[in-house]
């Protein structure tokens, strides 16, 4: 069977050369004779590599000591609860939060569990079909928390505000997919399986000296200063999705880091938009400036085309086209590791509807 053009929202494509070596880790881990997945994770070649995983996303995002990396479990919805549970006050506890989807949605329905939230911008009653961009957040809050991309609606905040308060921010869906100054957060999260690894581990990225200050008494599995204290093995890690993200992370670095990425990713995205704009039988469901660089939603105008179209993509070698089931209509997601050849077979498969 050849490889499919995976257009997969999540889990999604990853570079081949991450599928060979994980599959060869599980068979031989590092010439050991052992596989990955019958060592111990406090065995000196787990740890080098959950060192290394460490330190590697401090590299990529240009973070100094400040910062400190955890691989931790749950995926980006445990997130939802773990930053209120940190990062809000246990007396008059109070959040703002930017309402830009069904994920953002999920954040705020959990942090309204801890204390106050504040919704500062939403885009729910236009159909999250862009980022609201006005609205201030003073220092009354504990943090402000937004959702760089809506994986569903197809937005992406281009830019980020600037709050008088902690910044946090879910980076799920376009994590290392482009350039952004990383210092202005205070905590990042992404669950792995949309642009660095497989399901299974979600990276935090976290500003130490915020930690500990909310009066709150929290389950040590789910404080952050726990796991930064045993360095993320805390408990047994994910040890397979973790060396995965290495291997996909060393990917990424090795293939001239972000900027390279991001280079490759908006080559990709203006291939896509362009048909998409140019062709009377497409539309994307959200505003133009918004439009993201990740994961672009767009719906057939004339529904009688449908088959038609499905069975084109299905023939061309297309996996994963079909829009999430809460919208409909169609998602090309553009992860780091889909070439832009697959983006090409799409192109050609729309322009000859
Ligand atoms: C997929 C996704 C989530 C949920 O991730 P899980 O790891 O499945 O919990 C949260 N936020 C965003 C932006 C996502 O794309």
């Amino acid at each position: 069977m050849s490889k499919k053009h995976n257009f997969s929202a999540g889990p999604c494509i990853l570079p081949q050369e991450v599928f060979e070596k994980s599959a060869q880790a599980i068979l031989d881990f590092n010439g050991i004779g052992l596989s990955l997945l019958e060592i111990s994770h406090r065995s000196k070649d787990f740890v080098a590599v959950m060192d290394e995983a460490r330190a590697i996303v401090k590299r990529l995002m240009n973070l100094n000591d400040d910062y400190e990396v955890l691989y931790l479990g749950g995926g980006a919805s445990l997130q939802f609860v773990m930053v209120p549970f940190n990062l809000m006050k246990s007396e008059n506890g109070k959040a703002a939060y930017l309402d830009t989807g069904v994920w953002a949605a999920g954040a705020i329905k959990e942090a309204k569990k801890f204390g106050t939230v504040d919704v500062v911008g939403s885009s729910k009653e236009d159909n999250y079909s862009f980022i609201p961009k006005d609205y201030t957040v003073g220092s009354e809050y504990d943090y402000f928390h937004c959702t760089s991309n809506n994986t569903i609606y197809g937005t992406q905040m281009k830019t980020f505000p600037k709050v008088d308060t902690l910044m946090v921010c879910d980076m799920s869906s376009d994590i290392f997919s482009r350039q952004i100054d990383f210092s202005q957060f205070d905590l990042i999260y992404a669950g792995a399986q949309k642009n660095m690894g497989p399901a299974g581990v979600t990276l935090v990225v976290v500003k130490k000296e915020i930690l500990g200050k909310t009066g709150r008494d929290i389950p040590s599995i789910l404080d952050y200063s726990q796991h930064v204290a045993k360095e993320s093995m805390y408990n047994t890690p994910p040890v397979f999705p973790v060396y995965a993200s290495l291997l996909t992370l060393q990917h990424l670095e090795n293939n001239g880091g972000i900027a390279a990425a991001e280079a490759r990713n908006e080559a990709k995205a203006k291939l896509l938009y362009e048909e998409i704009d140019r062709n009377p039988l497409f539309e994307t469901f959200c505003k133009e400036e918004d439009r993201s660089l990740m994961n672009v939603s767009f719906r057939l105008l004339d529904e009688s085309k449908k088959e038609t179209f499905d069975n084109a993509w299905k023939a061309a070698g297309i996996s994963g086209l079909n829009g999430h089931r809460s919208i409909g209509g169609y998602r090309a997601s553009l992860y780091n590791a889909l070439p832009i050849e697959s983006v090409q077979v799409l192109v050609d498969v729309m322009k000859n509807l």
